[in-house]
């Protein structure tokens, strides 16, 4: 089985202001099959966490690892991380023009198979995906992201996870921007997926109305750039009725 570790993760990025410490110690275990919900209040790093395990350059990792299955994907690149089985989902995909859903995800795939998939096996797969997502056909053949509803990418990001099948995806707020139907349905992409593959899913959310559809196994409480506690499924249940400000405050004071 897989796991992914994260130990005294800092993380720091360049402003105009000079350079800006955000994750500051981050300790995260997880396994396959898992799901761990990340929650905290917006600008605590939550963001930050997801790109600097998907190698943005803009986030510069100052100490700290990220094993996954024992090799440090820290040092990796950007597509040597993919083929290690980490998949991010943003949570504000960019736009590719001119290029199509279809192809995006075809390439998507070569590169991390290092050969492309059967074309017949490969347009069966995309559509029944679809389908299950109830995207519209004509979804495959409109540009990544271009003028897409906020639904629309969303659905994207968890096609793009069901065909690439990783070890560990981490989906930053996979739930902002949608409504109930939207959300039933990612949601229900979301275990399928798990279900299906044993993915391990690092859910990060500032609201507890995703865990209603997806259930953690356990819960992090993110505050100043790092996990502050640790709990399971219970701790969202508390998080909803009494917010943040106990962390936020003992951060403060910390
Ligand atoms: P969250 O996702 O929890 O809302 P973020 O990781 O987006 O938090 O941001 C954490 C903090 O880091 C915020 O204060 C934010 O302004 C700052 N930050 C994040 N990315 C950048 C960046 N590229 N440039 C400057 N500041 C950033
Ligand atoms: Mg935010
Ligand atoms: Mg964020």
């Amino acid at each position: 089985m897989s796991t992914l570790s994260i130990r005294d993760l800092h993380v720091s990025v360049e402003t105009d202001a000079g350079s800006k410490e955000i994750l500051r110690g981050v300790n995260l275990d997880m396994s396959q099959g898992e799901t761990h919900a990340i929650m905290g209040p917006n600008g605590s790093g939550k963001s930050t966490l997801a790109y600097s395990l998907a190698g943005h350059p803009k986030y510069h990792v100052t100490q700290g690892t990220a094993h996954l299955d024992g090799e440090d994907i820290l040092q990796m690149k950007v597509d040597e991380r993919a083929r290690a089985g980490l998949f991010l989902a943003m949570q504000y995909p960019v736009e590719v023009p001119g290029v199509s859903v279809s192809n995006f995800l075809r390439s998507a795939k070569t590169a991390l198979d290092g050969e492309a998939p059967s074309l017949r096996h490969w347009v069966k797969d995309m559509k029944s995906a679809m389908e299950r997502l109830k995207v519209d056909p004509a979804f495959a053949e409109r540009n990544v992201n271009e003028g897409f509803s906020g639904g629309e990418k969303k659905r994207h990001e968890i096609l793009q996870m069901e065909l690439l099948g990783p070890k560990f995806a981490v989906l930053d707020e996979t739930d902002s921007g949608l409504d109930v139907d939207a959300l039933k349905i990612v949601s229900e992409g979301v275990n399928r997926v798990k279900e299906s593959t044993d993915v391990g899913i690092m859910l990060i959310t500032h609201y507890t109305r995703i865990l209603r559809y997806v259930k953690p196994d356990f819960v992090h409480v993110f505050v100043a750039g790092r996990v502050a506690e640790e709990g399971g499924p219970e701790m969202a249940d508390r998080l909803e009725e009494e917010g943040y400000d106990r962390y936020v405050k003992a951060a403060a004071n910390a």
